[in-house]
């Protein structure tokens, strides 16, 4: 028998009223203003944004990707080049020698293109689960894809959707009982969620609005 998450429409509807006047995390958006939106802006935005503000992600993004956008232009960069036209997203050296390095990847051996595999994906160094889940669904427009970071991996076990130890875990396990129409907004609102109110140590449960469905497993101060 299919389980089925407890109140889930009113958690999505809570939520997305929450969040409606709330700017989407600039990787799960539809539309990008000022760069062009593919799988491969998709893909370097991704890698640019891990353990960074969205803020700076975004404006590393188009200082890089307006003129840059294709494997071709970004390969003709010098690693310096790329270097300071990202700073100061986190750990931007190494970011710099690895974005290079798949855009190399990317011409020797899929023709320039991005593979819509996500198989693939995660055979290019420095993609991981994450990363592929969110090319597969922003960059590809594939719905089959959960993406899962540490805030929508962290969330469902305080509400008690699931009992889970990694966002791995948390991926198939929601796969399974997150009905498919809430699949494409559960990532966007979930990370705006946890970096708001429910936030990783002492979250605002006073003020949540979906505070009478949650368990709050695990959640020992809060506010
Ligand atoms: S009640 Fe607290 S722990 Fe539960 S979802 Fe809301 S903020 Fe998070």
């Amino acid at each position: 028998m299919v389980q089925i998450i407890p109140h889930v429409d009113e958690v999505f509807q809570r939520l997305k009223q929450e969040f409606a006047i709330h700017q989407i995390p600039v990787l799960s958006r539809r539309k990008w203003e000022e760069v062009v939106h593919t799988p491969f802006t998709t893909l370097i935005s991704c890698l640019l944004s891990l353990r960074t503000k969205d803020e700076v992600t975004e404006q590393a993004s188009i200082r890089l990707l307006k003129e840059h956008n294709t494997p071709e232009m970004l390969v003709a960069l010098s690693e310096k080049e790329i270097q300071s036209l990202i700073y100061p997203v986190g750990f931007y050296k190494t970011k710099a020698k690895r974005i290079k390095a798949i855009a190399q990847t990317l011409l020797d051996e899929y023709g320039g293109k991005v593979p819509d595999d996500f198989e693939e994906l995660i055979q290019l160094k420095g993609v991981g689960r994450k990363t592929a889940n969110i090319v597969m669904v922003y960059g590809h427009h594939n719905s089959a894809f959960l993406p899962i970071d540490t805030h929508c991996h962290r969330i469902p076990n305080r509400l008690g959707w699931v009992t889970t130890k990694t966002p791995e875990e948390t991926e198939h396990a929601l796969k399974k009982i997150l009905p498919r129409r809430y699949w494409e907004d559960f990532n966007h609102l979930f990370v705006t969620f946890g970096q708001t109110i429910c936030t990783p140590i002492s979250p605002f449960c006073s003020r949540c609005p979906i505070n009478i469905y949650c368990k709050q497993r695990g959640v020992t101060t809060k506010r």
